[in-house]
């Protein structure tokens, strides 16, 4: 049984390292999709996405109620691996080396293709197989796709491979693209008060949900061994970041004038609210912008807030649709736009993957 799989975030990595022959495409670079990190000119790291995770995730099956841990599944698979937690809040964790870290790591028994962008698909009826055209021109055959990218981008699949039919109604609800910027800044050379300011924040994080600016984390609180620079990413709401998305990335990726003056203005609102008086009116020494598009249904299939009912009627109407075509959409439309949610939502798809293969 030949598996391809599309997409290196974390449903994608989780998938593969259970099904280590799957042979994995991302468009990007680098894996990690929305668990990606990046750096500063002088090496110091930040997390663009998401930039904690937690442990558990409960789920039921056959009436009992399990408990998924995260970090078990991470420590057994993958041990080289560090994950550290957050000294004030200690139920939120990060990979010391960052987020794209954690798929870098469960990819590594697998054959990855990066800058591989799937552009569609073909179904061979007679020979039950998929032909996946990339945009490169290079083409494949598989008996299983499982393609992870975002429902808007998985859509677009689709209707390029004239296959939309079959899902069309299931995954209308999770087709609008949401957008989210991410600006983080890099403040060098900082004075003992600045650090002992920072270092004396209650939390990590200050989130002002459905405000221009909805979530500040201080990413040199996780990753900077040099301590006299802070590291600041401030990620912004739906409707301010549709507003601008345009606006704040050269073409060479660097922040255009608005993103510096906009950026430096909610950083300078962030510190003031927080009391840090010694960069008060202190501009960052450099600054890099991040812009994502993806779908945030307003509740996935399992919605993310509650328990995971592997036996609610949404989730096997969708595995039914999935093992009838050999095709398997996943991300975090299913499970819920959480990491340990999709790392689950891996762990449980593969299981049904590798069943299909004794059919
Ligand atoms: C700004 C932000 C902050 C967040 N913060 C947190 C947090 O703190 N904690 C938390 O638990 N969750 C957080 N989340 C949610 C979490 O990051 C996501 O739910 C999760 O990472 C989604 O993983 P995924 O594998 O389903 O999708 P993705 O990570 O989006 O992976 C999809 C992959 O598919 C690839 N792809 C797309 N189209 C194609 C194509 N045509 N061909 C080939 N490859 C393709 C993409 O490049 C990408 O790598 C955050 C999300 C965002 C955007």
């Amino acid at each position: 049984m030949k598996t391809a799989i599309i997409g290196t975030g974390i449903t994608g990595s989780v998938i593969a390292r259970e099904i280590p022959d799957a042979i994995v495409f991302d468009k990007a670079m680098k894996p990690g999709g929305r668990t990606s990190t990046k750096q500063f000119s002088n090496g110091s790291q930040f997390d663009i996405g998401a930039t904690y995770f937690r442990d558990n995730v409960r789920y039921l099956k056959n009436r009992q109620e399990i408990t998924f841990s995260f970090i078990d599944y991470l420590q057994k698979n993958v041990p080289d691996l560090t994950i550290k937690n957050l000294t004030e809040t200690p139920d939120y964790f990060y990979p010391s080396e960052g987020m794209t870290k954690v798929s870098e790591e469960l990819l590594s028994k697998n054959q990855l293709y990066s800058e591989y962008t799937l552009e569609f698909i073909t179904r061979d009826q007679e020979k039950k197989e998929w032909k996946l055209k990339f945009l490169n021109g290079k083409e494949f055959t598989f008996d299983n796709v499982v393609i992870t990218a975002p429902i808007p981008q998985a859509m677009s699949i689709l209707k390029n491979s004239g296959i939309m039919m079959i899902w069309d109604d299931f995954i209308k609800p999770y087709g609008e693209y949401r957008s989210t910027l991410v600006i983080a800044g890099l403040w060098k050379n900082v004075t003992e008060e600045t650090r002992s300011e920072i270092a004396g924040m209650s939390n990590f994080s200050i989130l002002e949900k459905n405000k221009d600016s909805e979530f500040m984390s201080i990413e040199s609180a996780k990753y900077e061994t040099d301590f006299s620079n802070i590291a600041l990413a401030i990620q912004f709401s739906a409707a301010f970041s549709s507003r601008n998305l345009e606006r704040w990335k050269n073409a060479d990726g660097s922040p255009t004038d608005d993103a510096l003056k906009n950026g430096a203005y909610h950083f300078e609102k962030f510190l003031k609210r927080n009391g840090i008086k010694s960069l008060s009116g202190k501009e960052p020494d450099e600054i890099q912008v991040h812009k994502w598009r993806y779908s945030m249904p307003d509740t996935s299939i399992i919605d993310k807030n509650s328990i995971i009912d592997l036996e609610d009627s949404g989730y096997s109407d969708y595995l039914k649709l999935c093992k009838e075509h050999r095709l398997w959409l996943a991300g975090d439309w299913v499970f819920g736009a959480r990491v340990p949610r999709c790392a689950l939502g891996g762990v449980l798809l593969s299981q049904e993957i590798k069943k299909t293969g004794a059919l």
